[in-house]
């Protein structure tokens, strides 16, 4: 039996695209309080040369451009790896209402980890956060990519 694609299915397949593209595979996908995707995007750092080109940063971007509003109030943002510091501080500013995310990132998480960035009173908006969801999907991708990478050294 097939089971429905969910929103995080569809982060992962941006995850696998920007692995195609020799980019860090991680996804994002943004969805409107009535479930419709308004933005999704993969980590385009290598393309762009730009360090700011993360999944999450390209996503909100895209969608406050697609609704030409500058917060996504009432919009959920679903990402495949733990978003760091750069991110989490991009989510706050644009409202974003809940951040599902798969898996941890030790190494430069910032949200249950590292920066922290939502537990400090600094921090004007907090999203609703939800972790590990197909948190092994996600983690795979990674170690795929790295372990090539690694190879092609
Ligand atoms: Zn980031």
């Amino acid at each position: 039996m097939t089971r429905k694609p969910t929103h995080m299915d569809r982060a992962l397949a941006q995850a696998r695209a920007a692995a195609e593209r020799g980019e860090v595979p991680v996804g994002a996908v943004i969805v409107a309080r009535d479930g419709a995707v308004v933005a999704e995007a993969g980590n385009r750092t290598r393309e762009l040369n730009d360090p700011t080109a993360h999944a999450e940063v390209l996503a909100i971007r895209a969608a406050c451009d697609a609704l030409g509003q500058e917060r996504l109030v009432d919009h959920d943002l679903y990402v495949t790896l733990e978003p760091c510091p750069m991110c989490a501080g991009a989510i706050s500013f644009a409202r974003i209402r809940r951040l599902y995310y798969g898996a941890s990132d030790p190494k430069s998480g910032g949200v249950a980890q590292g920066a922290r960035v939502y537990a400090h009173p600094q921090c004007h908006h907090v999203p609703e956060v939800y972790d590990g969801l197909a948190a092994a999907d996600s983690e795979d991708l990674l170690k795929t990519f790295f372990a090539s990478k690694r190879g092609e050294a």
